[in-house]
């Protein structure tokens, strides 16, 4: 199949979160099946910096953003062989140290880069030489593009169109602006109202993406159903069942090429046959953090958005019983400047046992899964998550909240004794958290399960090929519509 991804993030280009790396990995592993596989992505800073080898295409883009006429150059780059990456440059809009916003604040221009971003995909999508079958979007960024080509092939009258798949990686995040703005689509006002891009008075580029999609996913079976309640349908259940034949949910994969414990080359490597650098991982770490380097204390990580979906405030709240405990624990957390000095304020009170690294490394986020014992992430909701997935690969034991994604991947001993590989807890609150934690010391405290634990969590298998073989099954509804 003939396939072009759209995304606002793809690993190893740009990344803030999972959205990037289920596109690379998607397009890495759908090329690798054969197919022909294209990808949009802004020209960020941070990939002229990284990629500075870009080869220009001969299609220079001229589009209009309301009264304005926006051009673009497009650079590309072939990673492997049937994957084409496509990045759209417009230095006023993406040449910028941050994807989206600056110290956690929104850009002011997000409409205009995403709806220009939006057009060119829709555009590349009908001018591509090699007339992409399928376009693949991913969240808000993207929702648009899907009315865009809904609209040229309305008004086109002859020819053929892609079909449009939509990944919802989060729900919460839908794109909202003034519906001001909606003239910078350069689209009549037919499309604005409760059956296409509005959303109580204001614009949603995702609504956009939900309503003229041809099918929609999201990224784990759990969080599929989850999004047709009030409780987690963030104001969009109702539309979303009525779309519900178009609605799957596909398990994001886990790309073993750069999580696996065997070859990261930022961690001392091991497997579940020999544990002996696992420790050594655990060791290094402590005396990277300043925590005393002692192999008998449990050692918990967590690395994560520090926002309120991740499950921040109970973290926070559980943080002084946890410490009561023989055991250290440490935090790669990305949020705002207010939210990350309370927690690094704990590193003052625990200075033997907490540990906390602010902003965004990824070297670090290796070294953590491997180090640790224990990975804790009790998110409110999770549409996937991926932290848990790499966890397990690491023989590093989950601690979720029984939502979502984490559901779908992390067995609890009450669900199946001999499969056991994390523990879950269902209450949103810091009692449970802090019972979890509790269980996690128990077993820590009885070896042979936990190594058991450990030989189940490595042997979890979430390769990429089953999911990438799931949205060929999708897109081929759309294709075929
Ligand atoms: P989300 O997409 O909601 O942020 P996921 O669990 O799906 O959550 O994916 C998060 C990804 O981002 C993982 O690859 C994780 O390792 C990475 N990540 C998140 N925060 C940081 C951070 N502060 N430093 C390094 N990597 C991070």
């Amino acid at each position: 199949m003939r396939i072009l991804l759209a995304s606002s993030e793809v690993h190893p280009y740009s990344k803030t979160g999972g959205l990037a790396d289920m596109v690379g990995a998607l397009a890495k592993t759908l090329a690798r099946a054969g197919h022909q596989v294209g990808l949009v992505t802004p020209l960020y800073a941070v990939v002229r910096e990284n990629f500075p080898q870009l080869n220009p295409l001969e299609l220079p883009l001229e589009l209009p953003l309301g009264p304005q006429s926006v051009s673009a150059k497009i650079y590309t780059l072939n990673p492997s062989p049937n994957l084409t990456i496509y990045f759209v440059d417009v230095p006023r809009f993406y040449d910028r140290p941050e994807l989206y916003g600056y110290n956690g604040v929104d850009y002011p221009d997000n409409a205009e880069r995403f709806i220009f971003f939006s057009k060119a995909v829709a555009y590349l999508a009908c001018h591509l030489p090699w007339s992409p079958e399928m376009v693949h979007l991913n969240d808000w960024q993207t929702g648009l593009a899907a009315l865009f080509l809904r609209h040229q092939a309305k008004t086109a009258g002859q020819g053929s169109f892609p079909g449009v798949c939509l990944t919802i990686h989060n729900l919460a995040y839908q794109g909202l602006f003034p519906s001001g703005q909606y003239p910078l689509a350069n689209l009549p006002w037919e499309y604005f109202n409760v059956d296409g891009v509005e959303f109580y008075g204001r614009m949603s580029c995702l609504k956009a993406g939900l309503v003229f999609s041809d099918v929609l996913t999201t990224v784990s079976p759990r969080y599929s159903r989850e999004i047709l309640t009030p409780e987690l349908g963030c104001g969009l259940d109702g539309l979303l069942r009525t779309r519900q034949n178009a609605l799957f949910g596909i398990l994001n994969g886990s790309d073993y090429e750069i999580w696996n414990p065997l070859t990261d080359p930022y961690i001392q490597s091991y497997s579940a046959a020999d544990f002996t650098g696992k420790a050594r991982n655990k060791e290094l770490l402590q005396m990277e953090l300043g925590l005393p380097a002692d192999p008998s204390i449990p050692f918990f990580g967590s690395i994560g958005r520090l926002v309120e979906q991740k499950g921040v405030d109970i973290m926070m709240a559980a943080v002084p019983e946890m410490m009561q405990h023989k055991l250290q624990f440490v935090l790669l957390g990305n949020g705002t400047p207010d939210c990350e000095a309370k927690f690094a304020a704990f590193t003052n009170r625990f200075p033997s046992q907490f540990a906390m690294r602010g902003g965004y490394d990824e070297a670090l986020s290796h070294r953590i899964e491997a180090g640790a014992d224990f990975f804790v992430m009790p998110s409110r909701f999770e549409p996937c998550g991926l932290n848990q997935m790499y966890s397990l690969r690491y023989g590093t034991i989950p601690i979720v909240r029984a939502t979502g994604g984490l559901d779908d991947t992390v067995i609890d001993v009450r669900e199946d004794a001999e499969k056991a590989n994390g523990i879950k807890f269902h209450d949103y609150s810091t009692q449970a958290l802090s019972k979890a934690v509790r269980k996690a010391l128990t077993l820590y405290a009885e070896p042979e399960l936990f190594h058991q634990f450990r030989i189940n969590a490595m042997s979890a298998d979430f390769s990429w090929d089953r999911t990438a073989a799931a949205y060929i099954n999708v897109y081929k509804r759309a294709v075929h519509k």
